[in-house]
């Protein structure tokens, strides 16, 4: 029976224009909510002021378009959404739940491949430690889930119980503090994204159960790698999507998430084409 709550999103970094790689991610996400009546949200994640670039949240948004992904509602920007991150953090520290961390990215770097919680200890005050990381104790923290598609995921366990950074030393609030107060805050019931984002869903379902009391479900989709198995991204400069070749790269996308090739004269068309093909291979 389709669940008409439903909410699902695709949430952007705007750093550049889409690429091949994250249209595979808002095809997904965008099948997934559609194929379950539900709505489909676009948040423009820039939250990560020095990354962001000007003119490319526009871009995506053009580019989406084109593509025949159309959203539902308001786009949300992080970046005016700071108020929020503010309270969540605070009603953390109320709770006790974080700390101030002092230790430099090279400090952390030299002592292994993940912060041991040595500033933990301390209890640094505000006054003490002015210009320092707020990390979140991760004292109950969710070392496996259910993922609809990849099945049940088991969390390095070093990993998964990191005290993850909420607030930076430079003053930005982290990606996984935003991405889950929006979250809850849009009532999102559904994430679909790339499978590069295990941990971190780890790391967020730790957040979620703290300040939400609910989960969301998750479906993580393959990561569209290049020739040398590295992840496409604007990194690694994985090529901008083209405007005039639309329907060529959604069925490109689809075929990727193992839909097989959709024939189609136009994008609405494969668009429901692709939805039908999603029910039948990704829902019970
Ligand atoms: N903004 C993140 C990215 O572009 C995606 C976050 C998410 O889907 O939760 O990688």
């Amino acid at each position: 029976a389709a669940r008409y709550q439903y909410c699902g999103r695709f949430a952007p970094t705007p750093s550049g224009p889409l690429h091949f790689g994250s249209l595979v991610a808002a095809l997904a996400s965008y099948l997934d909510a559609k194929a379950q009546q539900g709505r489909w949200l676009v948040r423009i994640e820039d939250i990560d002021t020095p990354r962001a670039v000007a003119g490319a949240d526009q871009q995506i948004l053009e580019q989406l378009d084109q593509h025949g992904l159309h959203w539902d509602g308001e786009v949300l920007y992080q970046s005016q959404r700071h108020d929020r991150y503010h309270s969540a953090l605070e009603q953390l520290t109320q709770q006790q739940l974080t700390y101030r961390c002092i230790c430099t990215r090279r400090e952390i770097k030299a002592r292994g491949p993940f912060y041991t919680g040595i500033c933990r200890a301390h209890d640094y005050t505000q006054e003490q430690a002015p210009r320092a990381a707020i990390r979140f104790k991760n004292d109950s923290p969710q070392l496996s889930f259910h993922d609809r598609i990849a099945g049940s995921v088991t969390i390095e366990p070093d990993f998964g119980r990191e005290d993850f950074v909420l607030f930076r030393r430079d003053g930005l609030f982290t990606y996984q503090l935003a991405v889950v107060v929006d979250d809850i805050e849009q009532e999102v019931t559904d994430i679909v994204r790339g499978a590069d984002l295990l941990t971190a869903s780890s790391w967020q379902l730790a957040l979620w159960n703290t300040l939400a009391g609910r989960q969301p479900v998750f479906a993580h989709v393959p990561v569209a790698v290049d020739s040398k198995g590295r992840k496409l991204s604007k990194q690694n400069h994985a090529p901008a999507l083209q405007s005039n070749q639309c329907l060529a790269q959604l069925q490109q996308a689809a075929e990727f998430l193992g839909l097989g090739r959709l024939e189609a004269t136009t994008k609405e068309r494969f668009i429901e084409q692709a939805i039908r093909a999603w029910q039948t291979k990704y829902l019970p």
